[in-house]
């Protein structure tokens, strides 16, 4: 059936009145954002909830990218179609625009937000799996003020986050560091499909051109787009190079869960998950080189 089950709507305009009003309902409320991942699961009756408490009044509050030494921050109800043409993002971080380009349709990206998308939880979603490579950290507002939280803490299992009933994911905070770029690809099976397996990778370089930190995150393979920590231990300390892009898909391949469905049989996934792994690792390299050599000659690396 098509049609949501009856539900209370309510509307607010402040983070404290959608706090305030998430402790006075309970679990029978949810925030609604872009509405683009809640709605459908209403409609096929996969949720039910009493009230839906819209939050796109919030955008105001909540919808910036902002630039700071060394940190980025990104409100939780900034749109797709914002991140992707943030010129601050696209300098920092090269894997949101990677992502953003795959992600749906341009209706689903005029509306859908970083926070729906996190807070969603899905494995399949590209950005968890952006956020989880470059080590975001999220910031959720309760009835007792502000607390932080990992990618790595934030995600508890499909569908499920370190966000409780009282509580809103406000923003989420990335660490900038030198001498780094980053890459994300994507196996779909039509344009805009969800993922049949997404990679995306960090990489940062130390003064002599050594891997200092890298990592590795994955979507569409596992209960949740967890990094892969087995990889940056392998990389730390190593010169760039095909051999070390072998090891970490083959430690992609070894360390994601997939399952055998309509998208791919697992061991498919697994092969992509090792291409794709390879793939993300080498390109946010050349991404590094190109800058540090000022040398992109009209090119997208
Ligand atoms: C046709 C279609 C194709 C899609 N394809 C892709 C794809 O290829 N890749 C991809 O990654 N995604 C895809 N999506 C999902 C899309 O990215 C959604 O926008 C996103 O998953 C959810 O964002 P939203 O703002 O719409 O969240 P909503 O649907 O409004 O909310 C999702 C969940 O998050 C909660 N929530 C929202 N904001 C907050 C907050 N600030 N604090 C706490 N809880 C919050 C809600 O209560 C709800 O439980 C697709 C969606 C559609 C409809």
């Amino acid at each position: 059936m098509q049609v949501p089950a009856p539900f209370e709507y309510r509307r607010v305009s402040t983070v404290d009145e959608a706090v305030a009003l998430l402790y006075r309902l309970g679990d029978t409320a949810r925030l609604v954002a872009g509405g683009h991942s809640l709605l459908p699961m209403m409609k096929l009756r996969l949720a039910n909830f009493e009230y839906l408490i819209d939050i796109n009044e919030l955008h105001d509050e909540l919808g910036y990218v902002r630039a700071e030494p060394g940190l980025i921050r990104i409100g939780a109800m900034t749109r797709h179609r914002e991140l992707r043409e943030s010129a601050e993002l696209a300098a920092a971080f090269p894997v949101f625009g990677d992502a953003e380009r795959v992600i749906a349709d341009p209706l689903v990206r005029n509306r859908g937000t970083l926070g729906g998308s996190l807070c969603q939880a899905d494995p399949s979603e590209d950005l968890s799996a952006v956020c989880t490579t470059l080590d975001a950290s999220c910031v959720i507002h309760g009835m007792d003020g502000e607390r932080v939280v990992s990618m790595e803490d934030f995600h508890r299992g499909p569908y499920e986050t370190a966000v409780g009933d009282a509580e809103i994911l406000t923003e989420v905070r990335f660490p900038v560091r030198p001498r780094g770029s980053s890459a994300y690809e994507t196996v779909e099976r039509r344009a805009g499909d969800w993922a049949v397996v997404s990679a995306g990778a960090a990489v940062w370089l130390d003064e002599a051109g050594l891997i200092a930190d890298a990592r590795v995150g994955l979507a569409a393979v596992g209960p949740h787009t967890a990094g892969i920590p087995g990889i940056a231990e392998a990389l730390r300390g190593q010169r760039p190079a095909e051999e070390l892009w072998a090891r970490a898909g083959d430690i992609a391949a070894e360390a994601c869960d997939p399952v055998t469905d309509r998208r791919g049989s697992a061991a498919y996934k697994r092969h992509l998950a090792r291409e794709l792994t390879m793939r993300v690792l080498r390109r946010s390299v050349a991404r590094i080189d190109a800058h540090i050599g000022g040398h992109i000659d009209g090119q997208e690396v």
